[in-house]
């Protein structure tokens, strides 16, 4: 038997991740029934229902999903893992069967949290919109940044002094080249299936079957509990591996508060109706102006 789906009634696919636990304790102080879909369980919380299982398995998410109106995917593998075939796997393959269990089990709406380097080809962008083309050869900007680090370093291991900065600061203009390029795209996937996520998303709006669906793309999330951004600037300042400049000093990088990202997601799930003009759309989301990194 089905359970007619309540509007209250939401699934965080990814729930048990940094974001993903933060959507979920926003969502229940807004009287919210939430369930958790996620491969490993990281917390307990009064009122939460809990569903272990990989994203790909569609049996899996049916259960999950019974009565769900409205799913939030928030899941991903580590970006900074290299691993091709998972990042095809749950971020393409498993997206689409997100979106069919999601179509079986009578979900109305989809919120994806997609990400603002689906745009980003290596050249800065600031005050970008919406309508900025995808990147036809997405970089991650992190990796691209590792692999000038480790290059900066066999290269002057004695950064320290300000002639030696100086020297980085001549070094570093000739190290974005085409190669470097190429190498972190084979390197690092994670952007190209986060594109064709956001696609398949955005094109699965359909009206007529009544499934609505909107894309948000943060780029950097801090806030409490961050597994990720602050923890390894802190771990790579605290082992001396920052006394360089990247390009001449100017770059600036966009980072969201997380609090700031959940709003966005809570907000266009609220928004999104069938006359609303945010169906099958996708919003960049930030604090408000760009940090200087
Ligand atoms: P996170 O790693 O903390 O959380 C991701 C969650 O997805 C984890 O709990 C993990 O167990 C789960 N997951 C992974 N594979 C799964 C699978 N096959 N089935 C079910 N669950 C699976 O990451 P996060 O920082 O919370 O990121 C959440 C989303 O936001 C991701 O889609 C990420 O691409 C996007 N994003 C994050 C940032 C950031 O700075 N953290 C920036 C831009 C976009």
């Amino acid at each position: 038997t089905r359970i007619r789906p309540s509007s209250k009634r939401c699934a965080v696919i990814g729930g048990s991740g940094f974001l993903g636990r933060h959507l979920v304790e926003k969502l229940l102080g807004k009287g919210y029934t939430v369930s958790v879909f996620d491969i490993r369980q990281s917390y307990e919380l009064p009122g939460v229902t809990f569903h272990q299982g990989d994203l790909c398995d569609k049996q899996a998410l049916l259960t999950a999903l019974q009565g769900v109106s409205l799913v939030f995917h928030c899941a991903s593998p580590a970006p900074a893992s290299d691993d091709k075939a998972l990042f095809q796997r749950v971020n393409i393959q498993g997206t689409h069967t997100v979106l069919q269990a999601c179509t079986e089990a009578g979900v109305q709406k989809v919120v994806l949290t997609s990400s603002a380097s689906v745009v980003f080809e290596g050249t800065d962008i600031k005050d970008g919109r919406e309508d900025l083309p995808y990147a036809k050869k997405p970089i991650d900007y992190y990796t691209e940044t590792k692999i000038e680090q480790e290059k900066v370093r066999t290269l002057l291991p004695h950064t320290e002094t300000k002639i030696e900065q100086e020297k980085v600061r001549t070094l570093l203009p000739h190290t974005e080249t085409k190669i470097e390029q190429e190498k972190v795209r084979t390197l690092l996937p994670h952007t190209e299936t986060k594109i064709e996520q956001e696609k398949l998303v955005l094109k699965a709006c359909d009206k007529e079957k009544g499934l609505l669906t909107v894309a948000i793309r943060p780029h950097g999330i801090f806030g409490p509990r961050d597994p990720q951004l602050v923890p390894i600037l802190v771990d790579t300042a605290r082992r001396g591996n920052m006394k360089f400049i990247i390009g001449d000093g100017s770059n600036l990088v966009d980072f969201t508060f997380v609090d700031n990202v959940v709003h966005g997601l809570i907000l266009s799930a609220e928004s999104l109706r069938p006359e609303s003009p945010i169906c099958g759309k996708a919003y960049h989301i930030t604090n408000d102006e760009p940090v200087r990194f």
